[in-house]
């Protein structure tokens, strides 16, 4: 039976002699593996489809262990971002974060959206690539569960947290007083808590409105990368520290 799912390639690997197995996040089936045959062939049609980024409309035909690619219609192939090296790798970790965290039966529907919209923003605007990513994690935190509340310290304590008492519970993602932070924490400083702040109440594409300088942005994509491990047991290697500082 044909079906039609709309969705993003996060991965694409070679099988076989000339097949690919392509890991997709869908709108209508969350994560799926499908087969596309003989897509490294020079001639095969599918061959353009079978890369990463590549955000389309996909023609399945079921088969028994997976569905088979037998077509698709490009949405966008993101030509901007694999001739830009800094935002081709940043944006990887958009695709290798839902990889990880997304398990195949469940619905991620929001999670692809908020992932189309921030590939968007990285390839065709000026913003931070750094800053953007930060706010996905955010994004991808509070889908977890976590709640950033800076108002007064998450713990029982209930404390008003002052700038140089703040810190993230790295394994629950909790802003806490000093008094309350755990074993694994990190030390929020004024600029980090700002930028925070502001992806916390600002969409996407208002954040081009915002120049933070580009050591303190990496800082926080830091601590935001290290809650996002710890929280969900994860090691994300396209933001290993080389390439966020
Ligand atoms: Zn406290």
């Amino acid at each position: 039976m044909d079906e039609r799912v709309k969705g993003i390639v996060l991965r694409a690997r070679d099988y076989k002699e000339s097949d690919k197995i392509l890991t997709l996040l869908t709108f209508e089936k969350g994560k799926i593996s499908v087969k596309a045959r003989g897509a490294r062939k020079a001639k095969s049609k599918l061959k353009a489809f079978c890369q990463p980024f590549c955000f389309a409309d996909f023609e399945l035909v079921d088969s028994k262990i997976m569905p088979i690619l037998s077509g698709a219609n490009a949405i966008d192939m993101y030509f901007d971002l694999v001739v830009d090296y800094d935002k081709y790798a940043l944006s990887s970790s958009v695709l290798e974060i839902c990889d990880k965290i997304c398990v195949e039966g469940q619905d991620y529907s929001s999670l692809l959206l908020t992932s189309i919209k921030c590939i968007n923003e990285i390839a065709y605007t000026t913003t931070s690539p750094k800053l953007l990513i930060a706010k996905f994690i955010i994004e991808v935190l509070k889908e977890e569960g976590v709640i950033f509340s800076f108002n007064s310290c998450c713990n029982t304590c209930g404390k008003e947290l002052l700038d140089a008492d703040t810190f993230i519970n790295l394994s629950s993602g909790e802003i806490v007083c000093g008094n309350c932070k755990l074993l694994y924490n990190e030390k929020l400083n004024r600029p980090e808590i700002e930028i925070i702040k502001t992806l916390l109440s600002n969409d996407f594409s208002a954040l081009s409105e915002f120049n933070f300088p580009d050591k303190e942005i990496g800082d926080t994509l830091e601590i935001l990368n290290k809650n996002l491990s710890y929280r969900c047991d994860i090691k994300i290697n396209s933001l290993d520290k080389k390439k966020i500082k």
